[in-house]
């Protein structure tokens, strides 16, 4: 039999993190354990505010649910759907039970999940993101990401120029650019990305907002750098169309309910030729560790999430010199979890 805990957490960050749209200092988190025979697998919903869900939410999606219709987590394809169709939307509540199931698959198989998903182990160098904020405070930022290979930074404000010349003032790292939908103007947007393109950037994430379907075919067919789908591709069925769009898609486990999802939406976009970027909210080493294990389908990582924060309830891969090193302990790579220690938020 299938047993679940779960626990409410308030994961806070290290500063005060804006982007195009908003700023916020933590991220209610809900965190989920299964038990099955003698294993035990750990999942996560990281949930920030402008996606709709919160932990009232994510509690009662978990207490209405019924495992006991299930006898064993080999069963998953068959438990999976019957969660994604117990309620419509919730993709982060979702995705806490996929994750904490392929721990436990992983944990029942002895193997890492890497290996469940026969994907070779590579080395995976995330960019580390830079927030909105005055010249001084991204100066600062950017000198304290020297580990890092890549930058990924937040622009879409009213002080984009601003911001990269800061950067630029400190760093000739190549950048990940996220707009975060914050560009409204094509044209504008366009002369952006040319600009960026000189400074450095090597794509960029959700130029325009996720609704803008005819500035964004436009802007798709004459842009110098890659475009990146993130707020406008949620799901498998999205990644159908989003090459009308996008020449790529960034891969969260948030948005794509989980892993099995979100290998299948990497799989169907290799075929279709577009680029993939692997993703994250703020979130726990638990979140960010599973994620980790697709690392060798995206072409390019975004996985620091869990290094923004200053409660990390979890131990995960290590990161040395800006690069994730898959461990290999079986199942998502939780080192020692201790599930009792967690403190509880509400
Ligand atoms: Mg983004």
């Amino acid at each position: 039999m299938i047993s679940i805990e779960i626990k409410s957490y308030l994961l806070n960050k290290k500063h005060v993190f804006r982007i195009a749209g908003g700023a916020r200092t933590n991220t209610p988190v809900l965190l989920v354990k299964l038990k099955y025979d003698r294993f035990v697998g750990y999942g996560e919903a990281s949930m920030p505010p402008l996606y709709g869900e919160n932990i009232a939410t994510a509690q009662s999606f978990i207490k209405t649910f019924d495992f006991s219709l299930f006898s064993s987590p080999l069963e998953i394809e068959a438990i999976l759907k019957s969660v994604d169709q117990h309620a419509k939307g919730n993709p982060a509540i979702k995705a806490a039970v996929d994750i904490a199931l392929h721990d436990l698959l992983g944990k029942m198989k002895n193997m890492p999940l890497y290996e469940y998903f026969n994907l070779p182990k590579k080395e995976l160098k995330t960019s580390k993101t830079i927030g909105i904020d005055s010249a001084e405070i991204t100066r600062q930022r950017v000198e304290e990401a020297s580990d890092f290979h890549y930058l990924k930074i937040k622009l879409g404000g009213d002080n984009d120029t601003e911001i990269i010349k800061a950067v630029r003032s400190v760093s000739d790292k190549p950048l990940f650019i996220d707009a975060n939908q914050g560009w409204t103007n094509k044209e504008e947007a366009l002369d952006k990305i040319a600009w960026l393109k000189d400074e450095g950037a090597i794509f960029i994430e959700q130029p325009m907002p996720k609704k803008a379907f005819n500035d964004m075919e436009w802007l798709v067919a004459r842009s110098t750098l890659p475009l990146i789908g993130d707020e406008g591709i949620q799901r498998l069925e999205e990644v159908k169309t989003a090459s009308n769009f996008y020449h790529g898609i960034n891969i969260k486990l948030m948005k794509s309910t989980g892993l099995r999802e979100a290998f299948a939406m990497a799989n169907l976009a290799k075929s279709m030729n577009l680029k993939i970027m692997l993703g994250c909210m703020s979130e726990t080493s638990c979140a960010i560790a599973a994620a980790a294990h697709l690392g060798a389908m995206a072409d390019w990582v975004d996985l620091d999430g869990n290094l923004g924060v200053t409660n990390d309830p979890f131990q995960g891969h290590q990161i040395i010199n800006g690069c994730i090193h898959l461990n290999d302990t079986n199942g998502i790579g939780l080192i020692n979890p201790d599930w009792n220690k967690i403190e509880t938020y509400v």
